[in-house]
């Protein structure tokens, strides 16, 4: 049985990370509205990953007979400037994402929660990942916005792969 300050901590991440899934999706709906159809199928892969993050904390939940408590989400921002800011926004917010997780650990070390604190070993991994992934675009995106569009439809083509690897 986990604590309930663990339990609402665990909640609050698990909304969070539902947020991320609508924001990853309404990046990607920025993508299609520029027709940059690619990057849009990278951020539609990246929402999905996020809500799976989401059911992972929700699962956990559930193993520790724990209440859910869904909340309701904010609309995310639907417009962005140009690419490099759309993937500059992802960054910046991937790096809050970690710093909630790395809050989450700190409360579930003060409470001597050891369970979730194994949990959560996986989250503090991903998010080096994903800021990882991140950062690489935003410099790719650094060097197509002054190389021009060339780079840019060459980055479109290799970010709509992914989901699509055999
Ligand atoms: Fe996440």
């Amino acid at each position: 049985m986990i604590k309930d300050s663990v339990r609402d901590a665990i909640n609050a991440q698990m909304n969070r990370e539902f947020y991320s899934s609508n924001l990853y999706l309404a990046i990607a709906g920025y993508f299609e509205s520029i027709n940059l159809r690619g990057f849009s199928t990278w951020m539609k892969v990246q929402a999905g990953e996020e809500h799976a993050h989401g059911m992972k904390f929700y699962d956990y939940l559930v193993e520790q007979c724990a209440k859910i408590a869904l909340g309701a989400i904010e609309a995310p921002r639907a417009e962005w400037g140009t690419p490099l800011e759309a993937f500059e926004h992802a960054l910046a917010h991937e790096q809050k994402v970690t710093a909630w997780i790395h809050d989450l650990m700190d409360l579930a070390m003060k409470e001597k929660d050891y369970a979730t604190a194994g949990f959560l070993g996986w989250f503090v991994k991903e998010q080096v990942e994903e800021e990882a992934n991140a950062t690489e675009i935003v410099s790719k995106l650094q060097l197509a916005a002054a190389g021009g569009a060339t780079l840019l439809y060459m980055l479109d083509h290799e970010l709509g792969k992914r989901g699509k690897a055999a």
